[in-house]
């Protein structure tokens, strides 16, 4: 830390980054993270390692902020690998920063907060997110910012769009960015956009436990109640259905979501996919998660049912493509961080 400033500064975030990881609303699993420049160093969330755990563990890694950022300038494939950029006798633990360093290092403001906000991501999933958004977000410089692989891909789609002033930006299919020059800025913000995006969500009727413990076999409920949901609505299990919605849901939980015919078990869902998926939906039932589930499959599967369910039932949505599905499960960054997340790093 370079000054008092600096530091009174990154225990404010700390906090902050604790409280956002602990609304579900706002960050799932790993996802998310959190920054603060202080002179030439930008200290960043590590990969891997949860929002929530922001007070009670050191996650935060100081990056060297100039070479990132000439890096994404001259399209260096550097830059997806920002632990090259990491401070190294600042980072005495050897954490690597996050795959959204860039993102972080691109906003020009002292402090930048990244969420996967459920109201955000029902919004940036619809075709018609960005003009909804228009809609919703008057007064406030923002950026739609459509879908690009995290780490350089979505820098250069940022840098495309990024113009002076912006402090907020949409991610299409992915989540929010705001940005602002103190810690207690930056939260009023969240809090502002987060409220003018913010829709209800529909209700459901209960899962059925009884019917869904009878199909279990190995699976078991999912930690939290709340995820049924995608299977209790119709139109939310359509379109979890259809496909990929995010890139975490991807990482977690894998492409789409299986659905589950009339009358198959989990055993005959499984011999029908020569596979077992993370996660089972049973139409009118709930959900089932293998038993092996990890934490973060299980935030994930609880944030589908939250997107899907505010996720206007008659807009069309964009889904990922098959290729973008591919770079996700075949990269190498991403690998890191589920490593880390089974090994319990949450
Ligand atoms: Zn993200």
């Amino acid at each position: 830390m370079a000054t008092q400033a600096d530091a009174q500064e990154l225990a404010a975030l700390r906090a902050l980054s604790a409280s956002i990881g602990l609304n579900p609303h706002m960050t799932q699993a790993a996802g998310g993270n959190t920054s603060l420049k202080a002179g030439d160093t930008l200290w960043i969330k590590a990969s891997g390692t949860w929002l929530k755990d922001a007070l009670s563990d050191d996650i935060m890694v100081p990056v060297a902020m100039a070479p990132l950022l000439e890096a994404v300038e001259q399209r260096d494939p550097a830059a997806d690998k920002p632990q090259a950029f990491a401070i190294e006798h600042l980072n005495p633990r050897g954490l690597r920063p996050s795959i959204e360093t860039t993102v972080h290092a691109l906003m020009p403001q002292r402090v930048v907060l990244h969420v996967h906000c459920v109201d955000t991501i029902s919004l940036a999933v619809q075709a018609d997110g960005e003009a909804e958004v228009a809609r919703r977000l008057g007064g406030i410089e923002w950026a739609w910012v459509p879908y690009f692989r995290p780490g350089l891909p979505l820098a250069r789609g940022i840098a495309e769009k990024l113009r002076p002033g912006v402090d907020v930006l949409i991610l299409g299919n992915h989540g929010l960015v705001v940005a602002a020059e103190t810690v207690a800025e930056a939260e009023a913000l969240l809090h502002r956009v987060r409220s003018l995006l913010a829709r209800p969500a529909r209700a459901t009727a209960a899962p059925d436990v009884a019917a869904l413990t009878a199909l279990a076999g190995d699976y078991r409920l999912p930690a939290d109640v709340k995820a049924h949901a995608v299977a209790l609505d119709a139109e939310s299990l359509h379109m979890a259905e259809a496909g990929s919605l995010y890139p975490d849901h991807v990482i977690f939980l894998g492409q789409g979501s299986v659905v589950a015919k009339p009358g198959e078990d989990v055993a005959g869902v499984i011999a029908r996919l020569g596979m077992a998926p993370v996660a089972i939906l049973f139409p009118g039932a709930g959900v089932l998660m293998r038993g092996d589930a990890s934490a973060g499959a299980d935030a994930m599967q609880r944030c589908l049912a939250d997107v899907t369910a505010r996720v206007d039932d008659k807009a069309r949505l964009n889904y990922l493509t098959p290729a973008e599905n591919d770079e996700l499960v075949n990269w190498d960054a991403e690998q890191y961080r589920q490593k880390l997340n089974a090994a319990g790093t949450a």
